[in-house]
């Protein structure tokens, strides 16, 4: 099977869970190549190679700065019927679906959308995707010229730089006219760590409820002096204790940070399914029979009111 990978890039650097579905797809198959667009993104290309691209098709374009949807789905469509690949994957970010979505059309092919995982079997790509919000995983395929799918951010491994290098083609960008002119894009919340980048996360539950405003200052507090972004779980979000973005979960976002640390969480399998892979874990709860500490690496049995403020206090003095 030969996968062509959509790097992403923003400002001429690379999206980071671009690099996973780069991983993802050199785990099924030596022959990856990618796809970078934008303007001066020389650098991304070099080091699409180094993290074990083949071959880097690349359009470097004043043009290609912003992302335009109408432009970057001709181009890759130009480059797909270049490439020989039987496949092409993006990362299921924002911009990765709108593409996907977008060269399914052009190509009439089906897309495996915010796949958790993808196998490969013969030449068949297989993705392990939700359906009924979460509800069942399936694994599914798809038919068409081609076969089409997004990853969700953090659910694999990024590709980890080699040293290689790939051959780079340049690619003239297709001439075609946006139908939408991209001025400008507006940055949400400059400062706030993302939750999928995050290399620390510490997430509150059902467990604040006594004080739900209280219950996220202190697990806010924690997350500060750690240097970590904020999770949730449905409970929490459903409860309108914190907004839908920091969930973590099935239905939410897929994390996979060095350090979890779970406050007042329960752990049920759909949470479980968003965050158990991270390096460690560690949960507080004041029952000692919760199902979280089967997955925890560290358990404290206790209240979070008293728990996270003694830790935040113990981590002040340490880092
Ligand atoms: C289709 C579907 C999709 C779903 N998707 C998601 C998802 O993406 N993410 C998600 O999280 N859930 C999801 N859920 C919901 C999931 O099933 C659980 O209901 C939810 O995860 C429970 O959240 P919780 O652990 O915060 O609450 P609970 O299960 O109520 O647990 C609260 C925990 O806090 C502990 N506690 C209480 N007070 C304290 C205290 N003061 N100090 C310490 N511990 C305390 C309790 O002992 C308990 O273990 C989904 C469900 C369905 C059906």
């Amino acid at each position: 099977m030969q996968i062509l990978v959509f790097i992403e890039t923003d400002g001429g650097a690379a999206v980071a869970s671009s690099w996973e579905a780069l991983g993802k797809a050199l785990s099924l198959t030596d022959q990856v190549s990618a796809l970078v667009i934008g303007e001066n993104v020389g650098d991304v290309a070099a080091e699409a190679g180094s993290r074990g691209a083949k071959t880097v098709y690349v359009i470097d374009d004043a043009s290609r700065a912003l992302f335009d949807l109408d432009l970057y789905a001709a181009d890759a469509s130009n480059v797909l019927s270049q490439s020989e690949a039987d496949a092409f994957l993006a990362s299921h970010t924002g911009n990765g679906r709108d593409l996907m979505a977008a060269v399914g059309f052009d190509l009439q092919a089906g897309v495996l959308a915010d796949c958790l995982d993808l196998s490969a079997d013969g030449d068949k790509l297989v993705g392990l995707r939700p359906i009924y919000s979460g509800n069942i995983l399936v694994d599914a395929t798809t038919s068409g010229p081609v076969q089409l799918a997004t990853l969700r951010p953090r659910a694999a491994a990024p590709a980890e730089p080699t040293g290689a290098s790939a051959d780079i083609v340049s690619v003239t960008p297709a001439a075609v006219a946006g139908r939408v002119e991209v001025q400008k894009v507006e940055r949400a919340e400059a400062g706030e760590i993302s939750l999928t980048d995050a290399n620390v996360i510490v997430s509150g539950g059902r467990g604040v409820s006594k004080d739900p405003e209280l219950g996220f200052k202190l697990i806010g507090e924690l997350a500060d002096t750690l240097g970590a972004a904020v999770g949730a779980s449905r409970a929490a979000v459903d409860a309108g204790f914190i907004e839908y973005k920091h969930q973590v979960g099935q239905t939410g976002k897929v994390v996979r940070p060095d350090l979890y640390i779970a406050c007042g969480i329960s752990g049920a399998v759909q949470h479980l399914a968003g965050m158990n892979a991270s390096k460690v874990i560690v949960a507080i709860n004041k029952d000692s029979e919760a199902p979280i500490f089967s997955v925890a690496n560290y358990g404290i049995v206790g209240d979070l009111f008293d728990v996270v403020p003694a830790m935040n206090e113990a981590a002040k003095g340490k880092l």
